[in-house]
């Protein structure tokens, strides 16, 4: 079989302009901002793949010089485009004014001189694809993702042809820098940088959509206000939690809380305060935990904080601490001082009892309730009987 390479930069051009206009029409909106200098690293890439093609037809500058440093520059984009999808902030200047630097003056120098200018070219580009890599590896290391193993990948495979290159510029024969012959080096190559293409926008546009996925889960089991895990995603928790102590024989304890007379603050100072009131309250809780203890809104004024691990006396001792903590600080709402107080329902779920989720729940409630008709601002213990 033999392979033509001016075909071979043919489809390159097609594809590359394809996506890249495609990538352009889909990626209008602010969300999906950092692949937007991805879309024109492609169109770079075509138009540099445009120049190399005319390498007789138009003069050398423009198809040595120009071409080879557009194709850095898109390159670059890609580099780019990942340091602000990882929230970092672009660095255009070392980004695009290095590989400027080194291969504009140098391209000129070794106009005549192939081999030299092909080393020059390929370890610009190469150390710029080396970057990415690096790049994928320090921000995406906390955030598995396929898409970003799909780009590690692509500088892999783009880094080995570039490496041939490089080997053959030292070793290999001259005929291997008439672009336009179809030696098997020169087509693996650029075989290599059709497949790191096709890697890297496949790799991207799933990198874009999984960050989308995990933002809207995120955004399922969040509550709006506080930014505290919301019903479904505390009592998800609860499940989990309660399976986990019945196999590993531990303690659990939940506490149901609810704010006192919570209807006059908002009668009185407004709902905005009221809200006020709730992301504090929300905050003072959250502060006060141990790390592997959960709090979730459930509704309304009502919060349910889950500890794993915590007996009775822990965690009465825990719900007495956060009675008085929010007692001591007052809310600070448009110059108004706002007392709060709240009430505690507290459950202790020994692992011998078997129980479904809904039973702790009725059983802190209960107690809630209990420390309501009491006169409030008090933690009152579930006994066991009020869980059935
Ligand atoms: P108790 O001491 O018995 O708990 O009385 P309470 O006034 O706290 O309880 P009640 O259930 O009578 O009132 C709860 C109020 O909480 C009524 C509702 O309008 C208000 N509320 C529910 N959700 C929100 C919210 O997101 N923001 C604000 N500001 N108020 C809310
Ligand atoms: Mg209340
Ligand atoms: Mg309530």
């Amino acid at each position: 079989m033999t392979l033509h390479l001016p075909t071979l930069l043919l489809l390159q051009i097609t594809v590359s302009l394809t996506v890249g206009l495609a990538l352009l029409y889909v990626l209008r909106g602010p969300a999906r901002r950092s692949l937007t200098p991805i879309a024109w690293a492609m169109l770079g890439n075509a138009v540099a793949y445009i120049l190399f093609i005319l390498r007789d037809q138009i003069p050398d500058f423009l198809s040595i010089v120009v071409g080879n440093t557009v194709l850095a520059m898109a390159v670059s984009g890609i580099l780019v485009s990942l340091r602000l999808f990882y929230g970092q902030r672009p660095r255009r200047l070392p980004i695009v004014g290095i590989p400027l630097l080194f291969l504009v003056p140098g391209l000129i120098l070794l106009m005549d001189d192939a081999p030299n200018r092909v080393i020059l070219t390929s370890s610009v580009v190469l150390c710029e694809h080396l970057a990415i890599l690096a790049t994928l590896f320090q921000y995406g290391r906390q955030q598995p993702s396929r898409g970003a193993n799909l780009v590690a990948l692509g500088t892999l495979v783009i880094s080995v042809g570039l490496l041939v290159r490089i080997s053959t510029a030292i070793t290999g024969p001259a005929r291997l820098f008439t672009l336009l012959t179809s030696d098997w080096l020169l087509i693996i190559t650029f075989a290599s940088s059709f497949v790191t293409l096709t890697l890297y926008m496949t790799g991207f546009i799933l990198m874009a959509e999984e960050r989308a996925r995990e933002s809207t889960r995120t955004l399922a089991m969040e509550d709006v206000l506080t930014r505290l895990p919301n019903r479904r995603a505390i009592l998800d928790a609860l499940r989990r939690q309660l399976a986990l102590a019945e196999r590993s024989q531990h303690p659990l304890t939940i506490l149901m809380l609810d704010v006192d007379h919570f209807k006059q603050v908002n009668d009185t100072y407004g709902h905005l305060a009221g809200d006020h009131v709730l992301t504090t309250v929300g905050q003072t809780i959250r502060e006060r935990l141990r790390t592997q203890d959960l709090v979730g809104r459930l509704g309304g004024e009502e919060f349910l904080i889950v500890l794993p691990n915590t007996d009775e006396a822990g965690g009465k001792l825990l719900a007495e601490t956060l009675r008085e903590a929010i007692a001591e600080q007052n809310v600070h709402h448009d110059g108004e001082d706002i007392g709060v107080r709240v009430s505690i329902g507290m459950y202790c779920h020994h692992p011998a009892a078997q129980s479904e989720p809904q039973d702790l729940i009725r059983a802190a409630d209960a107690a809630l309730y209990s420390a309501k008709s009491m006169g409030r601002d008090q933690v009152v213990m579930a006994t066991p009987m009020s869980a059935h």
